[in-house]
């Protein structure tokens, strides 16, 4: 067999169709989306269809969407504007939140702008609703920073409990939907928030390309300044092959997205089952068989020599996995999230994370390496 990726959270292969609706484009409309000339009137055109096509997939305007170069600069913008532009003076967000926004929201803090607030975590690893609500009776002027799923343990926020007590307590709503975007049914119609992520390649999609969600209630100034792209709100000439593998990428997510969670979820079920069956002392961090995103598995390994080089060894074996989220991959030691769910550091905390090109076939190959490290050094050890 050859390489199995298991790190979709990390990044996803780009769709052979994106590709070519990507190269159509370099190909064929090189104007400046700025120009008033037909090439740049065909530029434009390609980029307005593509809004409207990203902001059919989430239900909302097309009015609504801005194109960033990425994630981390999405989540940037709905975090920095708020306090800019909205009057934000305490942002409640938690432990196991991405650094682009646990980052974000401790400098606004070391500057003086904000005060940050960390809602504790439950045993599982999900948010302690009840301690949110008394977060925001006891502070005004708050952004609540909270992500849909968890890039490295899978657990998933309840969007619409978050979106209300938003509401209740007149606090605006910033999602970091990174890892949801293309994989979960959004109808932003019927959710109160007001800035929320998104990341084409993980999706599908090429890297470099994102967009951010802004509630038309909420007024912001321009993030970038210069010329007037992006409705003046992200100044620089538009990534435009980006911008059209991102729509084709959504698009096709969209359609596909009962068959394709369906998919991922038989083949996440299928190595859950395949570990505990054939591995002892095998445990998953996070709530994994409860609510959480299909894509995701943290398994923990338990303690052993070889736990340090696992990741090593399994991509010596032909397999990529992921010790965490992308910035520390390679090494579990690092893991903010880790630390914060209190997993124990004695055990190996492995993540694999599945796309819909995965296959059980290769869920069988990887448990047989796993098995056979294991037991290889079990042998050496006696
Ligand atoms: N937020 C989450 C939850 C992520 O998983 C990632 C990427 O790993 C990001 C933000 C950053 O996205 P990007 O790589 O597009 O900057």
């Amino acid at each position: 067999m050859s390489r199995v990726y298991f790190d979709n959270a990390a990044t996803t292969p780009i769709a052979k169709e994106v590709i070519d609706a990507m190269v159509k484009v370099m190909e064929l409309d090189f104007g400046n989306p700025s120009s008033v000339h037909a090439p740049g009137r065909k530029a434009r055109t390609i980029i307005e269809e593509s809004r409207k096509s990203v902001a059919k997939a989430l239900n909302c305007s097309p009015g609504e969407i801005f194109f960033t170069s990425c994630g981390t600069e999405a989540d940037n913008m709905g975090i920095r504007k708020s306090v800019d532009c909205c009057g934000i003076k305490n942002i409640i967000t938690s432990a196991i939140e991405h650094h682009a926004v646990l980052h974000t929201v401790e400098e606004l803090e070391k500057s003086g702008r904000i005060k940050m607030h960390l809602v504790n975590l439950l045993e599982n690893g999900h948010v302690d609703l009840n301690h949110l609500e008394e977060l925001l009776q006891q502070n005004s002027n708050v952004l609540i920073s909270l992500m849909h799923a968890n890039n490295e343990i899978g657990n998933m926020l309840d969007l619409e409990k978050v979106s209300e007590l938003a509401e209740k307590y007149k606090a605006l709503f910033h999602c970091d939907t990174v890892q949801t975007i293309g994989h979960y049914d959004f109808d932003l119609s019927k959710l109160n928030i007001h800035f929320l992520a998104g990341s084409a390649h993980k999706f599908n999609g090429p890297k470099g390309i994102g967009f951010i969600y802004i509630n038309h209630k909420t007024k912001i100034t321009p993030y970038i300044t210069g010329g007037s792209q992006e409705r003046n709100m992200r100044a620089g000439t538009e990534n435009i092959y980006g911008i059209a593998g991102l729509s084709k990428a959504l698009e096709m997510a969209t359609q596909n997205l009962e068959n394709e969670i369906k998919h991922i979820q038989e083949i996440k079920t299928y190595m859950i089952d395949q570990l505990k069956e054939k591995m002892n002392g095998v445990d998953f961090n996070g709530d994994t068989e409860g609510n959480s995103l299909c894509t995701v598995l943290n398994v923990s390994f338990p303690p052993s020599s070889i736990n340090e080089m696992i990741l090593f060894k399994l991509d010596i074996a032909g397999i990529s996995a992921s010790g965490g989220s992308a910035c520390t991959s390679g090494s579990n030691a690092g893991s903010h999230v880790m630390k914060a769910i209190k997993a124990n550091p004695e055990r190996a905390a492995v993540r694999f994370s599945f796309g819909k090109y995965n296959t059980k076939a290769e869920v069988d190959f990887v448990v047989i390496k796993l098995i056979e490290m294991f037991q290889v050094k079990k042998s050496v050890e006696a």
